[in-house]
């Protein structure tokens, strides 16, 4: 396939070719590794960004329901909004329930909204890669927001802040007055929580859990990247379309404030360095995990290990040996002075 007519067609916003291309960087076949490669350093040239959001919250919470009222508010605002979902459980569920476009069948529809479910792959860190590329692309295609949609387990929403400017975190109201079972971690990575559902006989709960939650934040240390105020928690209801655009007004707030501290440039700066070398992790492992004579012999060096003929530093420690490109190779390089 010629990679720079798909650039070309990905840069003038042509849908087809965007799905196309996210199809290609999902793609684990090492050629189309290769051309992925290409079509994301041609289309990075246009140098578009987008603002990108992180979303994350339980099944049930209302992440389908707000990301299409959302997302409608920003489109009808005039913004081309694009989204993505990360699901680390997709194969094992059997079906993918986040980026379903059944989910959020108005906002699918929208000629100015781009919708992509999460690629299917079995591992996490496999699917977290590829959704980069994705924004990327959605990035160079001239969307204005994207939005990167996970699920509340386990790692999922570290890897999907890594790839955001900002973090949402979508919670239900408490039937108690106790916070519900939330790890500190994805606290600390949220910039905004939204208590879903105030709604309905449902508002006194959500604005208990919100009031609950503003507590707990203040709890926290305070983090650099922040202007006062934030990360804050506030209450929505995607359902009855409420609070969605002061949710857009604080974004706003964050996001330009960063700007001009100089935040934001350094955390995509950050965010680009780690992409890379988690690229030449994930391909270094690909390398010796690929059918060949480095396998082989990782195999067998694995048998020596099990029988306790070799330790396994000392095996490792042999196998990495074969890895090693010689200094001299690299002294001749691009780059080097
Ligand atoms: P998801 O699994 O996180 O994507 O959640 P959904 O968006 O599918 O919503 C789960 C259920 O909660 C659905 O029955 C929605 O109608 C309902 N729901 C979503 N948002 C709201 C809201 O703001 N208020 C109320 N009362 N119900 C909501």
């Amino acid at each position: 396939m010629d990679i720079i007519e798909l650039g070309d067609d990905v840069i003038s916003g042509t849908r087809r070719a965007l799905a196309r291309a996210i199809t290609l960087v999902e793609s684990q076949r090492a050629d189309h590794r290769v051309q992925a490669g290409q079509l994301l350093d041609y289309v990075g040239q246009a140098g578009r960004q987008a603002l990108r959001i992180g979303l994350s919250g339980t099944p049930g919470v209302g992440k389908s329901t707000f990301i299409e009222s959302f997302g409608l508010m920003l489109t009808g605002l005039g913004l081309r909004v694009a989204v993505l979902a990360v699901d680390p459980s997709s194969r094992r569920s059997g079906g993918s329930i986040l980026g379903d476009k059944t989910r959020m069948d108005r906002l699918s529809r929208d000629p100015n909204a781009y919708i992509r479910p999460s690629p299917s792959q079995t591992k996490l860190g496999g699917v977290a890669q590829r959704s980069r590329d994705a924004v990327a692309l959605c990035e160079a295609a001239g969307f204005d927001v994207v939005l990167i949609e996970t699920v509340g387990v386990g790692q999922s929403e570290t890897m999907v802040a890594e790839m955001s400017d900002l973090f949402l975190l979508l919670l239900a109201p408490a039937g108690g007055d106790e916070l519900q079972g939330i790890k500190r971690g994805i606290m600390e990575i949220a910039d905004i929580i939204l208590v879903n559902k105030a709604d309905g006989d449902l508002k006194p709960a959500a604005m208990r859990t919100c009031a609950d939650y503003t507590g707990a934040l203040r709890l926290l240390r305070k983090r650099k990247r922040d202007p006062d105020g934030f990360p804050r928690a506030m209450t929505v209801s995607a359902l009855e379309d409420s609070g969605l655009d002061q949710v857009w007004a604080d974004i706003q707030a964050l996001i330009s404030w960063r700007r001009d501290q100089g935040y934001w440039d350094m955390q995509r700066a950050e965010q680009a360095r780690s992409w890379f070398v988690e690229e030449v992790r994930q391909g270094l492992l690909a390398q010796i995990e690929t059918p060949g004579l480095l396998r082989d012999r990782m195999l067998q060096l694995g048998d020596e290990v099990a029988r306790g003929q070799s330790s396994a530093a000392g095996a490792a420690a042999k196998l990495l040996e074969l890895v090693k490109t010689p200094d001299e190779s690299l002294d001749a390089g691009p780059g080097t002075a």
